[in-house]
């Protein structure tokens, strides 16, 4: 709440041809023309093109708000709501295709809102004439109120608009309501500070005539989702545009502009104007229970309900009646229950009963909803109950063209001990393909607690079991069925998934003269393709056709490549390929010479790639280490590609290539495994597990010792899940980021056993190795992770695993991961503190709270200071924020330093008036970015 939120609920008629008209692609891959714009016409006031009809009607409208005189037209002193509303409360919606799985969700789980709790439907458009569209246009968060007809209104989702209350206040627009502030009687309840809004924008405080809101007798709702907040449109952010009137008795002013759900008032409202029955409700959980009025007693006269039951799309409803006695009527005319499969009665219809005489099968539902209606008559006398129960039965035979299927209550979390099973058949001349949008499942790195398997037959082995929170890649099938299979077990729970089934082709193999889409190389992947560029050519804009570019073919047997512009700053969004071409039998070496990209381990951002003539990664670089060794081609082609994105730009690369004949091609060069041949003459190398003779040629058993400095993986004893071998001393040292803690969960444990571990056994010090403070020593078969947490006090770690000469055991297996937060103590010296563990890599996650609590020396202060800052923007840091306090564990005010976020704040220091200072960084559900690093100190 009290964010700023551009919301203009913009009032505009249907224009004529002469505007050009828009098109969306949905996220069903459906080309939907885009009728009404909210974007198209600035308001309501706004000269634009109008049919007769309705420039008459708006120009009564506009006459009367501006002169303030009574209007002629009694006739329509009705309100214009009305003709607005939805017939049965069913609002047909699309989605854009180019929104992310989150956001879709987000949309989802806003009308989901709506369901639950008003009798309004959303339901994806078939072939409704009139429906919503989510989309981004440029007017930011807009939509129109109620519904516009003749065609599909667009409502408009931008990026600050994709949160949860946001949504619902929109789709509050489109089901027919203005902003509570503009109601007729406004003037009793708030104050409009017109000198604090911004310029142009007073249109949106202006008083509706009532001939175009009707509050349909309800009171002034302070806490309608559908009313501004204080600030909203403000010239200064901080100064009121709306002054709620202070409370007689308490003295107090009531609170404005919440967008966390619908008020009691706001669904009052809905079911006023949407003439919702009273008696009935809408059933959004997997199971549940239907029953007559006042039961356990007979219900009485003149009753009529509604239950719309609506569940997870693409599971079924299972209804059965466990208690039915209705009054018998002629026909069942006049009192009854009546049960659809759809969403209304315009769904098909499944019968209707009376007297003792329950539905004789159980009743099943097509889809994912069933509306129920049950009407008593105005006769006294002797009456009957009923009660129903139903089931959301998930899984199913899936033979349509399109189809969504989800993980149970999606994107609520899934229950416990679930298992559905997809089977899904392909089209004629096409494979089945299937494309996840979103994932998130209990982790593990075997995926034996909660997990989606997917498999081309029944019985088979399955071919791909994913679980944890990265989505899969697309998979299409290879014949004409793909099943797939959800389980989740007796605990944690996540939101699941949800996938697109579509209809999988070869886009690069088409019949006909013009096989592909792409200008040069096409290549197929699962619902689409990608068109790639020979070297020296980039991609157009239209993705399809190669332009000249960097990079180029190069057939010298010597010479150096720079990235663009270098030694100077590269350009932004570049790729180029240079491919270097060499004689038969020759291999090309490559040395770079100086290198400076943005990044660093995982080079997600910009990078120099080195390929292989098949495009196999040889080598990637980014950051400014210079590599220690030359990158030698496989045979006599090697390419080398230059990616920048959109930000941060740097000086870039400059390297030298030559090509040599190969020693490697006789007799292996002499080596016993590996032979590398290099400009003089040749290298031996060794497979994993050895390391070279210092003949340089054979190759024997290597040490057991690791580094691991990545955010989170996991290793074993040495064989595993075999047993150890015997005299063996391996040694892990897990290194995070500075401001992280390492956290260590054993999968299995198994190390002989002993009183106090003196034959086999592991050693944790959970300070750094300097430090050599041991921890905990351990061994037996009880899993450690199974008694407490294991975690370092710092940000290292590590770990001795010993076995003597007898008995050996499966040994360990262990995932580590790092934790953010925890105590730090500042000295003179400058110590680091990452944001995230992947910091530098990748973005930040959502939803993190982090907390640090750093503590100076007595009589010292703590100073802090951010080198590098960008996480996501908003005036008032209400999405994702650094707050600093000179106190631990408090939300006091007086104790907080600074509340940071949005872009780079460099060199600017904070100091804590005390020897204290927390630093908490939280991140809401969307829009990550690339975090900070900062320094702190005693001063
Ligand atoms: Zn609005």
């Amino acid at each position: 709440m009290n964010k700023i939120i551009f919301c203009l609920a913009v009032y505009t008629f249907a224009v004529t041809a002469a505007e050009e008209s828009a098109f969306i692609e949905t996220e069903d891959g459906e080309r939907v023309e885009l009728v009404h714009d909210p974007c198209a016409s600035r308001s309501y006031e706004s000269d634009i093109a109008l049919n007769d009809q309705e420039y008459n009607y708006l120009k009564t409208l506009s006459e009367t708000s501006r002169k303030r005189k009574k209007p002629g037209r009694k006739k329509r002193a009705a309100t214009s709501l009305k003709e607005r509303v939805w017939e049965n409360g069913i609002i047909p919606y699309v989605i854009e295709g180019n929104f992310s799985g989150v956001q879709r969700a987000l949309f989802h789980k806003a009308m989901r809102h709506w369901e639950n709790y008003t009798c309004i439907t959303f339901v994806k458009r078939t072939n409704e004439v009139d429906f919503i569209a989510f989309t981004y246009r440029n007017c930011g968060c807009c939509s129109f109120v109620g519904r516009k007809g003749e065609g599909s209104q667009a409502i408009s989702i931008a990026k600050n608009c994709d949160k949860f209350g946001v949504v619902i206040h929109e789709l509050g627009h489109a089901v027919g309501f203005w902003h509570e502030h503009t109601r007729p009687d406004r003037d009793q309840y708030i104050t409009v500070l017109k000198e604090n809004i911004m310029d142009s924008q007073g249109y949106n405080f202006d008083k509706l005539e009532s001939k175009l809101i009707n509050s349909l007798g309800e009171e002034y709702d302070y806490g309608s989702i559908m009313h501004y907040a204080p600030n909203t449109f403000s010239k200064g952010g901080y100064l009121p545009t709306i002054r709620t009137r202070e409370d007689p008795i308490t003295g107090k002013r009531p609170e404005i502009g919440q967008r966390n759900s619908l008020s009691e008032g706001d669904i009052r409202q809905t079911m006023k104007l949407y003439k919702c029955p009273i008696c009935g409700e809408s059933l959004l959980s997997m199971t549940g229970e239907i029953t007559s009025p006042n039961y356990p007693n007979f219900y009485g006269a003149n009753r009529y309900c509604e239950w719309r039951i609506s569940i997870s799309p693409g599971e079924k409803i299972s209804l059965n009646f466990t208690e039915f006695q209705i009054r018998e009527n002629h026909n069942c005319e006049k009192e009854y229950v009546e049960v659809y499969d759809g969403t209304a009665h315009t769904g098909q219809y499944l019968g209707r009963w009376c007297g003792n005489k329950k539905p004789e099968n159980i009743l099943s539902s097509s889809g994912s909803r069933m509306w129920i209606r049950f009407v008593s008559d105005n006769i006294n006398g002797r009456r009957g109950k009923f009660r129903a129960v139903y089931i959301s039965i998930c899984g199913g035979t899936i033979t349509s063209r399109t189809a969504q299927i989800q993980s149970p209550q999606f994107p609520e979390n899934y229950p416990n001990l679930k298992t559905c099973v997809w089977k899904i058949y392909a089209q004629p001349g096409y494979k089945v393909g299937l494309k996840f949008r979103n994932f998130e499942l209990e982790k593990h790195s075997s995926c034996i607690y909660d997990y989606v398997e997917i498999s081309e037959d029944e019985y088979s082995q399955p071919s791909t079991k994913v679980c944890g929170i990265d989505t899969p890649d697309p998979v299409s099938s290879s014949g004409s069925v793909l099943y797939v299979k959800f389980v989740s077990d007796k605990s944690v729970s996540k939101p699941g998934f949800s996938a697109e089934i579509f209809p999988e082709e070869d886009e690069c193999n088409q019949p006909g003269p013009q096989p592909n889409p792409c200008s040069q190389e096409c290549e197929n992947t699962v619902g689409s393709y990608r068109c790639i560029c020979h070297a020296g050519y980039e991609l157009d804009k239209d993705k399809t056709t190669c332009k000249p570019a960097c990079g180029g073919n190069i057939v010298e047997l010597k010479g150096e490549i720079m990235s663009p512009k270098y030694p100077d700053l590269y350009p932004l969004n570049k790729h180029c390929v240079w491919k270097i071409s060499a004689p038969e039998a020759y291999q090309i070496t490559i040395n770079i010479l100086d290198i400076e990209l943005e990044g660093k381990d995982a080079c997600k951002y910009d990078y120099l790639q080195i390929n292989s003539s098949d495009n196999e990664q040889l080598a990637l670089y980014c950051g400014t280490t210079l590599p220690s060794k030359s990158i030698t081609s496989e045979n006599n082609i090697i390419k080398i590609i230059f990616h920048s994105d959109s930000s941060v730009p740097k000086h870039g690369f400059k390297l030298r290539f030559f090509s040599d004949y190969d020693e490697c091609k006789i007799n292996n060069g002499g080596c016993q495994q590996i032979c590398k041949n290099t400009p003089v003459s040749r290298n031996c190398s060794c497979q994993p597990g050895y390391t070279l003779h210092q003949d340089g040629k054979s190759c024997k058993e290597t040490e057991c010792k690791y580094t691991f400095t990545a955010a989170s993986g996991e290793f074993a004893t040495p064989n595993y899940p075999k047993e150890y071998p015997m005299q063996k001393e391996c040694t892990w040292h897990i290194i995070t980021k500075p401001g992280h803690r390492v956290a260590l969960r054993f999968i299995t444990f198994a190390v002989e056993p002993h009183a106090e571990c003196q034959y086999d056994y592991l050693e944790i010090r959970c300070g750094s190795p300097r430090v050599n403070r041991l921890d905990t020593t351990l061994c037996g078969n009880r899993n450690p992770s199974d008694i407490g947490e294991i975690t370092s006090d710092g940000n290292e770690m590590f770990l001795v695993f010993r076995s003597d000469t007898s008995v050996n055991k499966p040994g360990f297996k262990v995932e580590y991961t790092s934790k953010c937060g925890g105590r730090l103590n500042a000295s003179s010296q400058m110590h680091f503190l990452y944001s995230h563990a992947e910091y530098g890599d990748g973005y930040y996650a959502s939803g993190l709270l982090c907390v640090w609590r750093i503590t100076a020396p007595i009589g010292k202060k703590v100073r802090y200071r951010n080198n590098f800052f960008l996480i996501e923007d908003e005036g008032n840091c209400k999405f994702d924020s650094v707050t600093i306090r000179s106190q631990f564990d408090t939300k006091s005010k007086d104790s907080s330093l600074a509340v940071l976020c949005g872009k780079p704040i460099h060199n600017r220091n904070i100091t804590s008036p005390t020897r204290f200072m927390e630093v908490v960084f939280e991140t809401d559900s969307s829009v990550n970015d690339k975090g900070f690093n900062a320094t702190y100190w005693a001063v």
